[in-house]
């Protein structure tokens, strides 16, 4: 029942992986380690005090007034116990709250650095199947989840456990040999049970995290596609999924419970046989006169905190096992260097003219997008890209942001290759609006401000005016400070152009910007986008007949190549592919009828 994974990742890689991340806190480690060490010792004290106890009053009843000779016993007794009492407070908040403190520290420096790693990664890298965003998310979470819990359980659960355990087993074969044998043998016992157990249950427990998470994002996908649902009349379906999905969690939950019940039957049987071997045997070296009587007991209770660590050893084990395995998927994506995005130093003036030279391109996946593809954009100007959807104009647009790079052949801006150009330099210099703008969960004008941070908020306010949107900002009940996410697509589209203004960039690319708008939105868009174009390089992919003929020069493109280029004027008069999506266009607008009405 339990699937199988993928582990290439041992224990000893994981600890060379962290080390990295946990080396800042040496001193805390080694601080935490001696409070473990100090308080390992300290766990012997009842058992050694206890033997004391025993043999100081067996010896006083020997004497004629054993009250009075005893008070001195008393007072050593409740001096020790208190005292170590004491100081236990301080080592165990010392020992758990540093031992935390590292937990803590590590989970952030894991995020934080995961976070730090993807950001310079290519585009092609989140493009991968892979690593769509819920899966990736899934990965790091998981991966430092169990990193973390791994920390945690070496400085918090682990370690003081098995130092207590050495120390409690070292005083027992310094008190006797015979003794310190006997739990020596149960002990790997023991292990080799907890240890079979660990192993019927590893990956089961994952297993019921897993089964839980499908179960609760079941209902929640169910609740969200409750229209579809019912219209599709699929609600036994849908139950009948859910029914499934509780069968397996209870099936799994009912697994883990029998062999758990099982398992540690077994091992209390074990423990207890031990324990009644070291009864037996300090009973007969008592009565051997080999031992005293309080030996019995100081036994007893070393032998306890040898076999308390072994109880969590299945549970240990199937973090370990965890740590292994999400580990793993954590660090490849850290470790994935490979997809870091390459820039070249180049920062100069830039003026726009771009030039692609046979350029070939194939998407990572495979999608071969763009052969051969040959054009010349001239800065100041508008370029128009022109073609059927799927053709490869918006990756001509991916290709001059340099999202991605070509395969074959150079695209030169300013008669520099652009490989050779500083990333964020060129990027800085070019305004991209698509036809969908990511809008950023928070306020309007945070988001606005996302084209340059630090302008006044008259600043922002004046970019909201250009882009047709300052007046319907101020119908919100918050104004600019509403939330940018619940404005209507042509509302989130203004935000883009406003952006586009606090950017001023030299170079624009607009792929398809009024595709989805109504025709309000459309023209009021076009006449904002009118108005910052003069002077810029442009490069637009649209579908408007408007914005086509308004461009200086176009290209029409077909299964990723350029078929024609030219003026509108020019590819008319060409009678190729050009003029056929021209007049197909046209007839759509029912132009004749258009015209008519217009002429009354
Ligand atoms: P257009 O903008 O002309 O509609 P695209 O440039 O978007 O065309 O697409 C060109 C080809 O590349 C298509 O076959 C498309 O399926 C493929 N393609 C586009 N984007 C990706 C991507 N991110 N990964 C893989 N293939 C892609």
């Amino acid at each position: 029942m339990v699937k199988p994974f993928r582990k290439t990742l041992t224990v000893l890689g994981i600890y060379n992986q962290i080390r990295p991340f946990i080396r800042p806190y040496r001193l805390m480690i080694v601080g935490t380690l001696v409070l473990t060490l100090i308080g390992a010792l300290m766990a012997q004290v009842n058992a050694l005090v206890l033997k004391y106890t025993v043999d100081e009053v067996e010896a006083l009843l020997k004497l004629p007034s054993p009250m009075v000779e005893g008070i001195h016993v008393l007072v050593v007794i409740s001096a020790i116990l208190l005292g170590k009492e004491l100081a236990n407070i301080f080592i165990n908040f010392g020992q758990k709250f540093y031992g935390e403190k590292i937990r803590i520290n590590t989970s952030s420096v894991l995020a934080q650095r995961a976070i730090d790693k993807i950001l310079t990664y290519k585009v092609s890298f989140f493009t991968d199947e892979n690593h769509q965003s819920g899966k990736l998310q899934t990965r790091i979470d998981r991966g430092i989840e169990s990193l973390t819990r791994l920390v945690q359980n070496f400085f918090i659960d682990i370690l003081p456990l098995f130092a207590n355990a050495a120390i409690a087993l070292v005083v027992m074969y310094m008190q006797n040999v015979y003794v310190g044998l006997v739990s020596s043998i149960v002990v790997p016992i023991y292990f080799w049970v907890s240890a079979k157990q660990a192993k019927r249950l590893s990956g089961v427990r994952r297993q019921l995290r897993n089964q839980r998470e499908k179960k609760n994002s079941g209902l929640l996908n169910l609740i969200n596609s409750i229209m579809v649902i019912k219209s599709f009349v699929q609600e036994r379906f849908e139950g009948k999924k859910q029914y499934d999905l509780q069968m397996q969690l209870m099936e799994s939950q009912l697994y883990t419970r029998r062999t758990n019940f099982i398992y540690d039957g077994l091992k209390t049987f074990i423990e207890q046989f031990g324990l009644v071997m070291v009864i037996l045997l300090t009973v007969y070296l008592v009565l051997n006169q080999q031992m005293t009587l309080g030996a019995i007991m100081l036994h007893i209770m070393l032998f306890n905190n040898v076999s308390a660590p072994i109880r969590q050893l299945h549970r240990i084990y199937d973090d370990m096992n965890d740590a292994v395995i999400y580990a793993e998927g954590y660090f490849e994506i850290l470790n994935a260097d490979q997809e870091t995005e390459r820039s070249g130093n180049e920062r100069p003036e830039i003026k726009g003219a771009f030039e692609l030279r046979n350029v070939d391109f194939t998407y990572p996946s495979g999608a071969k997008a763009l052969s051969n593809v040959s054009m010349k954009i001239q800065s100041g100007k508008t370029t128009a890209l022109v073609g059927l959807s799927g053709a490869g104009k918006s990756t001509v647009i991916n290709l001059l942001c340099k999202f991605y790079v070509p395969n074959q052949g150079e695209i030169l801006l300013d008669s520099i290759n652009l490989e050779a150009y500083d990333n964020e330099h060129l990027r800085s210099e070019i305004g991209l609006v698509l036809q969908r703008n990511h809008i950023f969960q928070g306020s309007i004008e945070d988001n606005i401000r996302y084209g340059s941070m630090e302008v006044s908020f008259e600043q922002v306010q004046e970019a909201a005016r250009k882009a047709y949107l300052h007046e319907q900002i101020l119908e919100l009940p918050q104004g600019y400070a509403h939330d940018a996410t619940q404005l209507s697509g042509g509302q989130q589209q203004r935000i883009a152009i406003a952006r586009l203004f606090l950017k001023d960039p030299p170079i624009i690319l607009l792929d398809e910007p009024t595709a989805s708008l109504d025709a309000i939105a459309t023209q009021q868009i076009k006449n904002s986008l009118d108005a910052i174009k003069k002077g810029r390089t442009v490069v637009i992919i649209s579908h408007s007949l408007s914005q086509i003929l308004d461009s200086d020069h176009i290209y029409v493109m077909e299964r990723g190549s350029v078929l024609e280029g030219g003026t509108h004027q020019e590819l008319m008069e060409n009678q190729g592919m050009y003029k056929t999506i021209f007049d197909a266009a046209a007839k759509s607008l029912n132009l004749d009828k258009l015209v008519e009405s217009y002429r009354d």
